[in-house]
């Protein structure tokens, strides 16, 4: 999978400061050791002195073995010295050695000239957060929404918006707290101001939470994004490939974008290769089921009608209310 160039830049540099951090500790390490025991900086220069004897004595053959067992013994006695020097000091044997966040490539991204395992995950944590920065995630949460926007009044059937509501809430909740590879689809639907948004960050939130890779993005946004990419406006992207990967995606406002061929294959394809693959998606958007099927194809409705588990949200604009509410108490 490709990435951006500014994703690997971005990776490659973090990586780099966390390798340079710990040689740069292991160094401060050293000063202070030869300063409390100056006897520390002549062993170790020794030890770099019988390693570079041991390469000569190779080279030269003869009684190599004989001298080699002889430097063998002197090393390691220098290395009991130098290990007595740091019990002595109270410090750990591993003092003078840097600690890198990853032992298996030393920080250095590559073992045996291939990509470590942690820069893949840190391009995929970089590749996320690149996708998901112009989004507020922060702000949204199960704690900040609040059902007292939705009406309390009971219709004929003894049900009210709030009872509605508070159902829905608790189905995202359970859903947000159990969250896993084998979640199922979501599709929240109703109105403008709703908090269908509100809902799905804030599951999206507690996925981030629990360490899950979680793309969120306005259909819309996604599907210009992809559409540059494809039509070669923008390099190197791996948008495509993250949108089907990712163990969460939220589509949030299906039926806004613009209306091309292109855009209905693509919103498709995503949804359909996701459900294949059973990774979890949710969706939100202000059509009915009817207009769905209408706005798309019919093949696109049925993976909707089979697949996702439908949340109704209702009520009136919460963003209006408060709105009003504001300019009342301001008046
Ligand atoms: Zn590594």
């Amino acid at each position: 999978m490709g990435y951006s160039r500014e994703v690997y830049q971005a990776a490659a540099a973090a990586l780099a400061e966390q390798k340079a951090r710990a040689e740069q500790t292991a160094e401060t390490h050293r000063t202070e050791l030869y300063s409390a025991f100056p006897r520390a900086e002549q062993i170790e220069r020794e030890l770099a002195t019988t390693a570079i004897t041991a390469a000569r004595a190779v080279l030269h053959g003869a009684d190599a073995k004989a001298h080699l067992n002889r430097l063998k013994e002197h090393n390691q006695a220098l290395q009991r010295e130098l290990d007595g020097l740091l019990q002595e000091a109270g410090l750990p044997k591993d003092y003078l050695e840097p600690h890198y966040a990853c032992p298996r490539c030393s920080d250095t991204g590559y073992v045996d000239g291939r990509m470590c395992d942690c820069l893949k995950k840190r391009l995929r944590a970089e590749a996320y957060r690149s996708l998901n920065t112009l989004t507020p995630l922060s702000l949204s949460t199960f704690e900040t929404f609040s059902l007292d926007y939705y009406s309390e009044q009971a219709d004929a059937s003894g049900r009210s918006e709030r009872g509605a509501m508070a159902r829905v809430l608790d189905i995202c909740m359970t859903y947000a707290q159990n969250f896993s590879l084998r979640s199922s689809n979501l599709i929240l639907m109703g109105g403008t101001g709703l908090g269908k948004t509100h809902l799905s960050l804030a599951i999206a939130n507690a996925a981030i939470e629990k360490g899950f890779g979680v793309v969120y993005g306005s259909v819309n946004n996604i599907v210009s994004k992809l559409e540059r990419e494809h039509f070669g406006r923008e390099e190197e992207t791996d948008t495509g490939s993250l949108l089907l990967d990712c163990d969460l995606l939220i589509l949030d406002d299906l039926g806004t974008e613009f209306r091309t061929a292109f855009a209905v294959a693509e919103i498709y394809n995503i949804v359909n290769t996701r459900q294949m693959a059973q990774r979890p998606t949710i969706i939100s958007t202000n059509l009915t089921m009817k207009e769905i099927e209408e706005r798309y194809t019919e093949r696109f409705a049925s993976r909707i009608l089979g697949g996702y588990v439908r949340l109704p949200f209702c009520g009136r604009d919460v963003r209006l209310q408060k709105r009003m509410r504001r300019a009342a108490d301001q008046g």
